[in-house]
């Protein structure tokens, strides 16, 4: 096996990730130099760092059927009570407002976004306004029934999550459901024109990472592109630690050592996606590595989140974020809520902060914010 990857990491980033305030106290008071320059009130959504953002992950819901342990606490979970939860016209009016500031992407998310009542009929409302892509990230349980509805209410693609290939060690990481039907569920999503399917793999150290090899195996037979992604401090158990973090280098060289891997060039390869896309060089197949901790990609962030209860955030591990869902309530304007979604990529920092020693986690996990 070879020590290192015979293929390159991406590009270094356009925008610098380090320059500004630690992420410590510098964070609750958004990027440094946003207040003082001004913000451009029209053209496309920038950041002061320049960054134009085009991408929108919706998180619909906190709720989720499952406990996954890099996610979830297996107990005492407590939900948002439903009059915080933004409506589905509520939703629609921010898309809306998005779009009209030239957000191209949206990726509908959560908790599980399809344990949400009448997620079909807001999926058709959030179509409605235009995207060019329109995607959904799903742990699949409810997928197998709801995919041709979703297609036909204009869902383009979904993400499944599926974090090991054994019966007995996926039911262990998702503290419930079991395998065979998530698997079952990807088949439907692709025969109902949902695919091709990527399928996301949080790798844990000593937990799934033997498995690298055996997820390769799969996307080369079934053609889904394999997700590698790296965990982040997002965790409801707060038991992350550096040590449990299986770096995107180590799952390139594995898989490069039994089938050598090549970067997907541009213009395939979107350099603001979050993953870093190899294919087989033997033509079969490729997969991702979303290396959000040993390789930030801050630099070219083009995300912006909304929560399920109404707040714009503009980083995974902001700690600051405006609520869109009060100026919503009280009759804002499409106008004013586009306003709002400008303040907030404006005072986007230039870097999550994970490696600075005044890193601080947010106070929401992964499953409140929107994965
Ligand atoms: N319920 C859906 C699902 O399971 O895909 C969507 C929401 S989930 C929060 C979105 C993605 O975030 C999943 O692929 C999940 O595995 C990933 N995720 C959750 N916690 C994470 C963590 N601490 N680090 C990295 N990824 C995480």
């Amino acid at each position: 096996m070879r020590a290192a990857p015979a293929v390159p990491p991406r590009p270094p980033v356009a925008v610098p990730v380090t320059i500004g305030a630690p992420n410590g106290a510098g964070r609750a008071k958004g990027a440094p130099g946003a207040a003082a320059r001004e913000m451009p009130v029209d053209g496309p959504l920038l950041d002061v760092y320049g960054r134009v953002h085009r991408d929108l992950r919706l998180s619909i819901t906190d709720r989720c059927n499952l406990r996954c342990v890099h996610c979830l606490p297996e107990h005492g979970v407590t939900f948002l009570p439903r009059e915080q939860l933004l409506s589905f016209e509520e939703i629609t009016r921010v898309a809306e407002a998005a779009r009209s500031l030239g957000i191209e992407s949206v990726r509908i998310t959560g908790g599980e976004p399809l344990v949400r009542r009448g997620v079909v009929e807001l999926v058709r409302q959030v179509a409605a306004v235009g995207f060019e892509d329109l995607s959904l990230t799903t742990n699949g349980t409810e997928l197998a029934r709801l995919a041709p509805e979703l297609v036909a209410a204009g869902l383009h693609r979904v993400n499944v999550s599926c974090d090991s290939l054994l019966p007995e060690r996926f039911a262990a990481i998702r503290r419930r459901g079991e395998l065979a039907p998530v698997l079952a569920a990807m088949d439907a999503a692709e025969a109902a024109g949902l695919g091709p399917v990527k399928v996301n793999v949080v790798l844990s150290a000593g937990s799934n990472d033997d498995e690298v090899e055996s997820f390769a195996e799969f996307a080369r037979t079934t053609g889904r592109t394999v997700r590698f992604i790296e965990f982040m401090p997002l965790d409801g158990d707060e038991a992350w630690s550096r040590e449990l973090v299986v770096p995107a280098e180590e799952v390139l060289a594995r898989i490069d050592a039994r089938w050598p891997l090549e970067p997907v060039p541009a213009p395939d390869a979107d350099a603001a996606a979050p993953a870093e896309r190899y294919r087989f060089v033997d033509g079969k197949g490729e997969i991702g590595v979303i290396a959000s901790v040993t390789r930030p990609f801050c630099g070219t962030c083009d995300r912006l989140r909304l929560t399920a209860d109404g707040s714009l955030r503009n980083c995974l591990f902001a700690n600051e974020e405006l609520s869109v869902r009060d100026l919503v309530r009280r009759g804002g304007t499409t106008e004013e809520i586009a306003l709002m979604i400008r303040r907030s990529v404006w005072a986007k920092l230039p870097g999550h902060g994970i490696n600075d020693p005044s890193f601080l986690r947010p106070a929401r996990s992964m499953s409140m914010i929107g994965g």
